[in-house]
């Protein structure tokens, strides 16, 4: 089965998040490779733990080659009503890492890659909107690839409780994202009716933030240098002017950008307009530019990697 950290083999960490560790693992039986990622609570945290549990039984019913797969849930303790302890959950393995780390290698990746990345995103909002699931957490790390270098929707938040904010700083908690990427109505309701706001519309500013991303290569609502603290960022995100365009971007880009990131959530694209869109539903002019895919940018970054830590001598 897939309910005890017993059945695993850790072969290696993929990385670290706010509220927890994600290994790769192999299932000692049926020798399939996973993702684990647990999560840390102490006594204090019951009503979080309690919706982190809740928000894995939604995962676990999730059924769509556009999101990351969850397995099983269980406690290293026990079973998953036990507080106090971790909380793990076995995901599919998504070879080639996440949005997040390609943007670290690459920094700007061309509009025909973003593209595709935002159409398939899209896609994946409307599975999870059809089955009345705002995700709350879209974000370059929760966009993860595997080795065909199709990319998927992971890790959302059901409860609006965010799941790593009870042990996470400030400082980190900008970095990972966890605020960053929120729209202007979910970080002030007041001032922008985001009680009357279904949320499905929340999705769509954090993924046009991600695009923009893409293209500039960093974090679009901070300058470079500028000290990512709460208050430059919610003055970005609910006072700031229309945000610079790259001035390579193409009038498309431009176009979905702006339907995406409009502060106002009533007036903002919907998925549905979204996914007709001349950005995502363009022809590319292929046979242009030696073609890289997605996995190929995903995969070079990850040789590149290994090449630096060679270069360093730590091989
Ligand atoms: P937060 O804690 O705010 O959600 P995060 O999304 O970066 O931040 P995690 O979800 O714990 O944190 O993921 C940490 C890293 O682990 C990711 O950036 C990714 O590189 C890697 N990772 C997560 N899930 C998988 C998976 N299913 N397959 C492969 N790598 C993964
Ligand atoms: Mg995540």
């Amino acid at each position: 089965g897939i309910n005890s950290l017993l059945d695993f083999e850790k072969l290696e960490v993929l990385g670290h998040g706010n509220s927890g560790v994600v290994h790769k693992v192999c299932h000692r039986r049926n020798a399939n490779v996973y993702a684990l990622k647990v999560l840390r609570f102490d006594e204090k945290a019951v009503v979080v733990r309690q919706q982190a549990v809740q928000e894995a039984e939604i995962l676990k019913r999730m059924d769509s080659p556009l999101i990351v797969k969850c397995h099983g849930v269980f406690s290293s303790g026990g079973d998953t009503e036990s507080v106090g302890c971790d909380l793990c959950f076995v995901m599919e393995y998504m070879e080639a890492g996440s949005l997040h780390d390609v943007l670290l290698m690459h920094q700007r990746l061309p509009e025909q890659i973003i593209s595709g990345i935002a159409r398939r995103v899209l896609e994946g909002l409307h599975y999870l909107h059809s089955q009345q699931i705002v995700h709350r957490d879209i974000k370059p790390s929760n966009l993860l690839i595997n080795n065909r270098g199709e990319i998927k929707i992971a890790d959302f938040r059901v409860s609006g409780v965010v799941v790593g904010q009870l042990n996470s700083t400030p400082a980190n908690d900008f970095c990972m994202g966890t605020r960053a990427y929120m729209s202007p109505e979910r970080f002030d309701p007041e001032r922008w009716d985001g009680d009357l706001s279904d949320g499905f519309a929340g999705d769509v500013w954090s993924l046009g933030l991600v695009v923009l991303e893409c293209h500039v290569g960093r974090f679009p609502l901070v300058s470079p240098g500028q000290k990512p603290d709460w208050a430059t960022l919610m003055c970005a995100i609910c006072f700031g002017e229309r945000m610079d365009m790259p001035e390579t971007a193409s009038p498309e880009f431009r176009s979905f950008v702006w339907r995406c990131l409009e502060k106002d959530w009533r007036k903002r694209g919907t998925v549905t307009e979204l996914l007709s869109h001349p950005f995502v539903t363009k022809c590319w002019n292929t046979s242009s530019s030696g073609t890289k895919d997605l996995v190929g940018y995903a995969l070079e970054g990850q040789l590149s990697f290994f090449f630096s830590l060679f270069s360093f001598g730590l091989f």
